[in-house]
């Protein structure tokens, strides 16, 4: 019997799409065993959720399979590097109109009006200092990567309060692009060309993988950029009101006019749109789900990996309450929460699939 092959590419915020390479229909066409020795990973079960993954529509529809879009696309990674100088020019634009043109002045001007000056800020130099740490450290933290020769050791432990394969009862996965076996929940990206611990996605706008061990550092840097682009808003209001109704503001130059309309435009539309991707992550985590795992959950009776929403929450944020706010994990949290290292996970004993 042949390796269970089956490659998916995640890819884009909450839509993972899987790229299997040869078609699972046909055994006779499937990729050549690895030549490393290895103990033999049988297919999955006719029926089971990894043969269903390996057919469903979020998993891998027929087109992706055959045709990987990014199989092609080797210059997404390129193509993440454009994202991140966006990134950058929203941030100078919002911090040119908010700090130099709207409030900087007010401050300079000293009365009453220079302490709440002040406070605002204070309250933008702050959230921008967070979104700076989140993002460099999803950025530059490993999402999680599979030792070498890995294989399904905890299996062995008879432990049957943690999953330690795909699923409980199945075979073990094995990946054959990177000749290793795969950890339950553990995804091969294409972009990266490397198997990712707990893999949600690939995030081109951090131009990295958000797995097991950099998705609460996501998640914060989404909050962080929520309440940011919400803070521009409402300090910028006043004055986007203040140009419309009053002529005088239009003696401003034509480039100081055009950066707070664009400042003020894209950093609502920012708001709008992590506000939906914030509330969808929040589903997940409460899930203890991955963007990946959704189809899967969706077909399951019970989730196996959902231990209750706040066990939930402390599996990607940790126990310790004062590291939920800072892209940080205390030792003991480490040492003690076995998804945060992404290679085993507790699951429920009651748990029907
Ligand atoms: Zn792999
Ligand atoms: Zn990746």
């Amino acid at each position: 019997m042949g390796p269970t092959v089956q490659q998916e590419t995640v890819t884009h915020h909450g839509a993972p799409v899987v790229s299997d390479a040869p078609p699972t229909g046909n055994s006779s066409k499937r990729a050549p065993p690895p030549t490393r020795s290895q103990p033999p990973f049988p297919p999955p079960p006719p029926g089971s959720l990894a043969a269903a993954a390996a057919t469903s529509p979020a998993a891998g529809m027929d087109c992706c399979r055959h045709v990987n879009p990014f199989r092609a696309c080797s210059g997404l990674r390129g193509l993440g590097y454009l994202m991140v100088a966006l990134v950058v020019a929203i941030a100078a634009v919002s911090y040119y109109a908010v700090v130099v043109y709207a409030w900087g002045p007010v401050l300079l001007a000293g009365g009453a009006a220079a302490a709440g000056a002040a406070a605002v800020l204070a309250a933008f130099h702050v959230v921008l200092a967070m979104i700076l740490w989140c993002y460099f450290m999803v950025v530059f933290t490993d999402p999680g990567s599979v030792p070498e020769n890995w294989r399904h050791d905890a299996e062995d432990s008879g432990d049957p309060s943690f999953s330690s394969s795909e699923e409980q009862g199945s075979a073990p996965r094995y990946c054959s692009r990177c000749q290793n076996g795969k950890p339950p929940r553990c995804h091969h990206c294409s972009v990266c060309n490397r198997c990712v611990l707990k893999m949600d996605h690939h995030c081109i706008w951090v131009v990295n993988c958000v797995g097991a061990r950099n998705y609460k550092y996501f998640l914060l840097f989404l909050v962080y950029a929520f309440v940011e682009t919400v803070l521009d808003t409402l300090v910028l209001l006043p004055n986007f009101i203040e140009f419309f109704q009053d002529d005088s503001k239009r003696s401003s130059s034509p480039g100081d006019i055009a950066i707070l309309f664009i400042a003020f435009v894209l950093n609502l539309a920012f708001a709008l749109s992590l506000l939906c991707f914030i509330g969808m992550h929040m589903s997940l985590v409460t899930s203890n789900t991955t963007s990946i795992e959704v189809y899967e959950r969706k077909k399951a009776v019970s989730w196996k990996y959902d231990l209750g929403w706040r066990r939930n929450l402390e599996q990607v944020f940790g126990t310790k309450k004062l590291f939920w706010f800072v892209p940080l994990y205390s030792t003991e949290d480490l040492h003690n929460i076995p998804a945060l290292r992404g290679l085993e996970f507790p699951t429920r004993p009651d748990a029907i699939v």
